[in-house]
């Protein structure tokens, strides 16, 4: 799993990948989100993609992928893949992230362009 932060000029401000570091629960929207200043202006203006929905919940860390992108700032996501099994409102990560005044654009055949950081990263 990977994730991209974009600026609205097209600059990539960050990426991160899921297990990053050897964290066995890190997850690739926090990895990106750790390499980018929370200070940075830029953040307002970006866009996140990230081949899985951000998580809306989750056992490991005190705050899911979905609010720490809205605490980042950042308003838009765009992601290849929606978990089937959370489509119960206010518990999957673009219903939170709606909710936070954040747009979600689903895009199914960003999934193969989405598997590029990762290819990159191997490579
Ligand atoms: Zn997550």
């Amino acid at each position: 799993m990977g994730a991209v932060i974009v600026a609205a000029d097209g600059t990539e401000l960050a990426r991160g990948h899921s297990r990053e570091a050897g964290d066995p629960v890190a997850h690739a929207e926090e990895a990106a989100l750790a390499k980018v200043d929370p200070a940075d202006p830029r953040l307002a203006g970006a866009t996140v993609y990230s081949s899985l929905e951000p998580c809306a919940r989750r056992a490991s860390r005190p705050l899911p992928c979905a609010r720490l992108i809205l605490d980042a700032g950042v308003r838009r996501v765009v992601t290849a893949w929606r978990e089937p099994d959370t489509f119960v409102e206010g518990a999957d990560g673009t219903g939170l992230l709606t909710a936070g005044g954040a747009e979600v654009v689903l895009v199914p055949e960003f999934e193969a362009a989405a598997r590029e950081p990762n290819r990159h990263l191997s490579g």
